[in-house]
């Protein structure tokens, strides 16, 4: 059976504990920001940050809510970016644990390709056009411990475990917050291994809190370069 999270906004309080060790784990370096009137800090993910706590103000109901949501890779069950790629040697699924990992290989794929098809825009590109997003810990899990952001958090907010308990905190928690929160909801619960709940429009945490509409489908353009992707990029390898 693979891992998911249950990733519950409605306990997350903004502290990056989660962010600070994805960067600590992966040994990952500082990024030199601007301040620009917000506390999200770094401004959006980047090849440096494969976890960014995303923070918006909202007037809701007459109140001012500001909503936080710790944003990564969701490890989609059926990954477009790993369809597109079409190389394993570049982008797999870990039938273990189901994380989707991405390789040193990924530096041959077109990363607007990439970027594109991923509904949630995760991955970023490297100075040396290697590709990164969030490895799940892959190794930590392996080795039976827990992801660094799930480990680091103070407030349950985030949750790791098999898939089929994490539906189940999922909708346990989904139908404790709709007593506060009637519009509450989990975002794509079927279609990713990254199960967040909002109290709200998930459109005011995130433009991409949601798939982007039809992502999931595999269009006929896709499919065909599905096919032809492994010669292309097994003759892009051998020419560099
Ligand atoms: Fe939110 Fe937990 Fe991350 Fe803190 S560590 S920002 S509470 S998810
Ligand atoms: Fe790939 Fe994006 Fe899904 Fe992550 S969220 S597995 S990068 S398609
Ligand atoms: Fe970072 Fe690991 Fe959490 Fe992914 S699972 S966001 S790599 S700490």
């Amino acid at each position: 059976m693979t891992k998911s999270f249950f990733i519950d906004t409605t306990l997350c309080t903004a502290c990056r504990g989660c962010q600070v060790a994805c960067k600590q784990w992966h040994d990952l370096p500082g990024v030199i920001t601007k301040n620009n009137g917000t506390y999200q800090n770094p401004p959006d993910l980047n090849f440096n940050n494969y976890k960014l706590v995303r923070y918006s103000e909202h007037e809701i109901d007459g109140k001012v809510n500001w909503l936080f949501f710790p944003d990564q890779c969701r490890h989609c069950v059926e990954p477009p970016c790993q369809d597109i790629a079409g190389d394993e040697t570049a982008i797999y699924t870990d039938e273990k644990t189901g994380s989707v990992i991405y390789t040193a290989n990924t530096k041959y794929l077109n990363f607007d390709e990439i970027l594109e098809s991923c509904p949630y825009n995760i991955p970023r590109k490297g100075p040396d056009g290697t590709i990164a997003k969030c490895d799940m810990c892959n190794d930590r899990v392996h080795n039976g411990l827990l992801p660094a952001c799930v480990q680091a958090c103070p407030t349950g907010t985030m949750n790791f475990g098999e898939r089929e308990e994490m539906l189940e905190l999922a909708n346990k928690r989904l139908a404790e917050v709709k007593k506060k929160y009637p519009k509450a909801m989990l975002l794509d619960p079927d279609e990713v291994k990254v199960i967040f709940l909002v109290a709200h429009d998930p459109n005011r945490y995130h433009e991409f809190a949601v798939a982007k509409n039809g992502a999931f489908e595999m269009n006929r353009h896709m499919a065909l370069r599905k096919m032809f992707r492994p010669l292309k990029n097994i003759t892009s390898r051998l020419l560099s």
